[in-house]
C-alpha cells in the first residue's frame, strides 16, 4: 500500500493554494459564499470563470468534453484545498447533473450541457426535494405529461438553490400508475421559462437562502429528458452517491477549526479570560475535532481511491457523509464552548471575535445532517448496502 503524494501531485497542491491565495479572498464576501446578493453572486461566478480557464472547475472530466482527463486524486487535491479557504469550488452541475448526462445521456446532451459547464457559463441547481418528498424521495408528486414532443410540468421543488442557477435538474413523475421508484424521469428545465416561480426561504443564520420552485404548466422538450423515460430514480440514486462523496462537504471545517487554534494561542484569547487553565480543558476537547477530521479525511481518500479504481462510491459515500456531516456539529459546539459568552456573539457586535464565524458555524452546521440525505437515511444505507442488516 503506497499512502503518501507523488512529487506531481504535492507540486499541484502548491499550484492550487496558491492560485486560491491570488484569486479567492474571502473578506471580499465576509457572510460566505452562499450569501444571497448582487455583489456575492457577481463575485462567485468571476471566481467559476478563472476556475473553468484553468480547467479546474471540471478537471476530471474526458478531454472530449472540455475536462482535463485529471485524475480523481487531483481533482480530491483542488477541492480539498477549496474546501479549507471556503472556496465555492463545486457546484450541483459539475458534480452531480454531470456524471449523470455521462453515465446516461446522448452525445447532443453531452455537447449541449457539459462543454458550458466547463467554461463556468451556466450555473445549475438541484430540484429533487419537495415538500412531501425528502427523505422519501420517490413518493415526489411533481407531473410531467407528454404532449407532442414537449412534456409539460406541474408541482412544487423546494429547499433548492434556484437562485444562483439558470437551469434546474429534477425528478419528475411521468407514469403516476407505475410504482413509485419506477415512474420517475430526470428532467433539466430552464429556470427562465415561462410558468417558473422562485420563491426565497432563509437559513437560520439569516445568510444563507434555500428557495421553493413552482411549475406551473412548464413546457420543456423531450430532449430535456437525461436518460430512459420512467428510469430517473436509478440515475438520481447514483447521482447522489456523487453528491456525498466530495471532500469540500466532509472536511468543510477545516478552515474554522485552524482559525480557532490559531486565536487561541495569540494574544487575543487572554484578553477574553482565556488563561492557560482554561486552555488545557478547551485543548482536551479540541483534539477530539483534530481525530475525527482526520477520520473524515481518510474516509474521503478512500472514496477518491475507489473512483480511481473506476468503482462508484455507494456505502462508503454514506459513511463519510455522515461523519464529515455530524463532525461539522460536534466541533461547532466545542468551539462555541471553548470562547465562552464571547463564543455567542455574531460579528455585529464590538465584541466578537473571529469575525463571528463560531456562532454562524453552530447555526449552518444544524442543516448539514440534512442536507443531501439525513444521518439516519445514511446510517440506513450503510446498514443496508455495507452491512446487510435491515434499515431502521
Ligand atoms: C442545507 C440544505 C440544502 C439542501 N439542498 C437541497 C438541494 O439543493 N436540492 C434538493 O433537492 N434538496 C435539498 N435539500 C433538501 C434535503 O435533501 C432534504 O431536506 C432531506 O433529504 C430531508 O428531507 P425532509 O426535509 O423532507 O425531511 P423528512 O424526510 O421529512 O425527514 C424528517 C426526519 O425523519 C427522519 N426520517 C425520515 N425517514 C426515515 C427513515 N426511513 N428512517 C429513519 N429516519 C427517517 C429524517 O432523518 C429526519 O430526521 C437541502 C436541505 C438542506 C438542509
Amino acid at each position: 500500500m503506497e499512502f503518501s503524494w507523488s512529487q506531481d501531485e504535492n507540486k499541484f497542491r502548491l499550484e492550487v493554494r496558491e492560485f486560491l491565495q491570488k484569486n479567492w479572498d474571502a473578506s471580499q464576501l465576509p457572510e460566505g459564499p452562499n450569501v444571497d446578493n448582487d455583489a456575492a453572486k457577481k463575485y462567485v461566478r468571476e471566481f467559476k470563470r478563472k476556475l473553468a480557464e484553468k480547467g479546474w472547475l471540471t478537471m476530471s472530466w474526458p478531454k472530449e468534453y472540455g475536462g482535463q482527463d485529471a485524475s480523481y486524486v487531483q481533482q480530491m487535491i483542488f477541492r480539498e484545498e477549496g474546501a479549507i479557504v471556503d472556496a465555492p469550488i463545486g457546484g450541483g452541475g459539475e458534480q452531480i447533473l454531470a456524471p449523470a448526462i455521462m453515465l446516461n445521456g446522448t452525445e447532443e446532451q453531452k455537447k449541449e450541457y457539459l462543454v458550458p459547464m466547463t467554461k463556468g457559463e451556466v450555473l445549475w441547481s438541484q430540484g429533487y426535494s419537495e415538500p412531501g418528498a425528502g427523505s422519501d424521495l420517490a413518493s415526489l408528486q411533481t407531473r410531467a405529461v407528454k404532449d407532442g414532443d414537449e412534456y409539460i410540468i406541474n408541482g412544487q421543488k423546494v429547499w433548492n438553490g434556484a437562485h444562483r442557477g439558470d437551469m434546474i435538474h429534477t425528478l419528475v413523475r411521468t407514469d403516476p400508475d407505475a410504482p413509485k421508484h419506477r415512474g420517475i424521469s430526470y428532467i433539466m428545465i430552464d429556470l427562465s421559462a415561462k410558468g417558473v416561480t422562485i420563491n426565497p426561504l432563509w437559513h437560520m443564520n439569516g445568510l444563507g437562502r434555500f428557495n421553493e420552485v413552482f411549475f406551473e404548466d412548464v413546457k420543456v422538450p423531450l430532449s430535456s429528458r437525461v436518460g430512459e423515460e420512467n428510469r430517473g430514480w436509478y440515475i438520481a440514486v447514483t447521482s447522489l452517491d456523487f453528491e456525498r462523496s466530495g471532500i469540500h462537504l466532509i472536511i468543510g471545517i477545516q478552515g474554522v477549526y485552524e482559525k480557532l487554534i490559531h486565536f487561541l494561542k495569540s494574544k487575543l484569547a487572554s484578553k477574553i479570560g482565556i488563561d492557560n487553565d482554561r486552555l488545557k480543558k478547551i485543548a482536551r476537547k479540541l483534539t477530539d475535532t483534530k481525530l475525527e477530521l482526520e477520520v473524515a479525511r481518510l474516509l474521503s481518500y478512500r472514496i477518491t481511491s475507489m473512483q480511481s479504481a473506476g468503482l462508484v462510491p455507494n456505502y462508503e459515500a454514506s459513511m463519510a457523509k455522515c461523519m464529515g456531516s455530524e463532525l461539522g456539529q460536534f466541533h461547532a459546539r466545542r468551539a462555541i464552548n471553548a470562547l465562552g459568552l464571547y463564543g455567542q456573539l455574531l460579528k455585529d457586535s464590538k465584541y466578537s471575535v473571529l469575525n463571528g464565524d463560531i456562532p454562524n458555524s453552530y447555526m449552518y452546521t444544524v442543516s448539514r445532517t440534512i442536507a443531501g440525505g439525513t444521518s439516519e437515511i445514511q446510517r440506513n444505507i450503510i446498514a443496508t448496502r455495507g452491512l446487510g442488516l435491515p434499515r431502521s
